[in-house]
């Protein structure tokens, strides 16, 4: 099936100019799709047009089906696609605007041991219009147009594995940032990988000023790889090499992700080793709190040992935060919400 919000303004004027339409009209349906409208509520379209859109297109590849807020403000999505899969993303308020989570993948085929996503392994890949189409959907539903964009920024960091559906999602950033379309710049992108090594290659030669992040999780490659199967392919040298190059060609620094998780990866000894990996190289570390997913059996670390950890490093001059943990009350972590509607369907 054909989806309307996969096309770029060129490809969309081709088609329809095989449709024997004006040139004009091409960029008129690219705005209304970037709007969130149906094909039904294009109400400048003549009816035999929209009738043909309708039979070869569809107009809402990410449906919202449920939407639940926290008690801090943070909303949780669940979408169906149009064959029927469910993904899952999260709206994050903060004071300039709001920021915005979605999925690359339906399930993710990486295995990481704490992570909910990955339970079910790999259904299939998002198309380039199914990653955009979460964030038209979400920015319609909040009262956002296109003069006036509710989601400011992006992150790629719901389920799936960015670089590993690595076309669709370099396509995703060059629709998003279209000044005719929702135009959200890459610099208010983040893409977060688990560290495909080529791919981080690949991403510092396409010139879109996007923010990388890393999720590392441990500063040795033994631990690394009994919790993230992607180690047992590329070390962690080889992953801080990937990460020099991006900063050496972007000059944008890069940021890594360390999700504390009781006794594996939380104790004096992971700290110092990540503060001599990490030692003179402009990045920012972002620690999060482990979100406890019941069939891992991993639980996080404590408020204070996070603490703990998080002044080693500022010690050693390296710039570093806990993340906030936000709609823990609603299945904030990866996944999660996605494998609750499954469960409850079977
Ligand atoms: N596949 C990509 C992006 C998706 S996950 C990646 O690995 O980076 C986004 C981030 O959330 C990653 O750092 C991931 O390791 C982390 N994560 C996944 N499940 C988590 C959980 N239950 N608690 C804390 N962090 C988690």
């Amino acid at each position: 099936m054909k989806i309307i919000s996969d096309y770029s303004l060129e490809q969309l004027s081709e088609i329809l100019s095989g449709f024997g339409e004006p040139k004009f009209r091409a960029r008129q349906i690219f705005r209304a799709v970037h709007q969130g409208k149906r094909f039904k509520d294009m109400t400048d379209l003549k009816i035999s047009l929209r009738e043909r859109l309708e039979k070869e297109f569809v107009d809402n590849p990410c449906e919202i089906i449920e939407e639940l807020i926290s008690k801090d403000g943070t909303r949780k999505y669940l979408f169906k696609l149009y064959d029927g899969n469910i993904i899952e993303g999260v709206l994050m308020k903060y004071k300039y605007g709001y920021t915005q989570c979605v999925s690359t993948q339906v399930g993710c085929r990486m295995g990481c041991a704490f992570c909910a996503s990955t339970l079910g392994g790999l259904v299939r890949n998002l198309s380039q219009g199914e990653i955009l189409g979460q964030v038209l959907e979400v920015n319609k539903r909040i009262g956002g147009n296109l003069d006036k964009r509710q989601v400011t920024n992006v992150v790629l960091m719901g389920s799936g594995e960015p670089f590993d559906n690595y076309d669709n999602v370099i396509n995703f950033l060059k629709l998003i940032s279209c000044s005719d379309g929702i135009n959200i710049s890459p610099r208010n992108i983040s893409i977060s990988t688990c560290g495909i090594v080529p791919k981080m290659f690949d991403i510092a030669k396409e010139n879109l000023p996007i923010n990388l992040t890393v999720s590392l999780h441990s500063p040795f490659d033994e631990k690394r790889k009994k919790i993230m199967p992607i180690a047992k392919a590329y070390s962690i040298k080889e992953v801080i090499n990937a990460c020099r190059n991006y900063f050496e060609i972007t000059k944008r620094r890069v940021y890594f992700e360390y999700s504390l998780i009781n006794g594996e990866n939380d104790t004096k000894e992971c700290a110092d080793k990540l503060c001599e990996l990490l030692r003179g190289f402009p990045c920012h570390v972002n620690l999060i709190k482990l979100n406890a997913v019941k069939e891992t059996g991993l639980k996080s670390t404590g408020d204070k040992r996070a603490q703990e950890f998080m002044k080693i490093l500022e010690d050693k001059g390296i710039s570093v935060t806990i993340r906030r943990s936000m709609g823990a009350d609603i299945e904030g972590a990866c996944g999660q919400l996605r494998r609750k509607f499954l469960d409850k369907k079977d």
